[in-house]
């Protein structure tokens, strides 16, 4: 199996590479946003929750999200492989992810893919994708900002545990989309 974690700020392009990487290496994206938006727009319990923190640019709690991912994980699908979007954002989700990984999947995280991209393009992009998105979260800088603040404050974090590892790599997430998506496969490349 190939299972990326894509890991990256708020608005440096995860789901648009994670598309491009589904369809290189077939694999199967699971993607917590999603989910998360999934089971807003249903008007779930979970969606209720989740709704309460993404507002306020918060994450949302570890045992809420790491539940929801295990239960995504466990439904049947015949894949090569797995890319994590927007999980693991804190260092509890990471462990609670290598765990999953290897009881459900019996598999391990093969590889950490970041995207790099500056604080000020990450606004900018995200006010953008706000007016047309209708996602409440890319309505404010206010709380685009302290998206970012999430970001260093607890996910950036997570990086140094695939370092110690010696699976990561990182890749600009600035300039032509198609060139990004090539670098990743370039990384995948290496460890297949
Ligand atoms: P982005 O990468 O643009 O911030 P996502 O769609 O990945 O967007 O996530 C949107 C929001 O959903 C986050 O700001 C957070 O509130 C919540 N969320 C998503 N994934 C997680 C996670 N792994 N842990 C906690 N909260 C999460």
């Amino acid at each position: 199996m190939i299972n990326i974690v894509l890991f990256g700020p708020p608005g440096s392009g995860k789901g648009t590479q994670a598309q491009h990487l589904i369809e290189k290496f077939n694999l199967k994206q699971i993607s917590t946003g999603d989910l998360f938006r999934y089971n807003i727009k249903n008007e779930t319990e979970l969606g209720k929750l989740a709704k309460s923190y993404i507002d306020k640019g918060e994450l949302v709690p570890d045992q809420v999200t790491i539940d929801m991912l295990t239960d995504e994980l466990r439904k049947p699908s015949n894949t090569n492989g797995f890319i994590f979007d927007g999980f693991p954002r804190t260092i509890a989700q990471t462990e609670a992810l290598e765990k999953i990984v290897r009881q459900e999947l019996n598999s391990e995280i093969s590889i950490c893919l970041s995207l790099v991209v500056d604080d000020e393009i990450l606004v900018q992009r995200l006010i953008k994708r706000g007016e047309t998105s209708g996602r409440t979260d890319d309505s404010d800088v206010e709380i685009i900002r302290n998206r970012i603040k999430e970001y260093y404050a607890k996910t950036a974090e997570v990086a140094e545990l695939y370092k110690k590892q010696g699976k990561y790599a990182e890749v600009i997430g600035v300039g032509n989309i198609s060139e990004i998506s090539e670098k990743l496969f370039a990384e995948v490349e290496k460890i297949k």
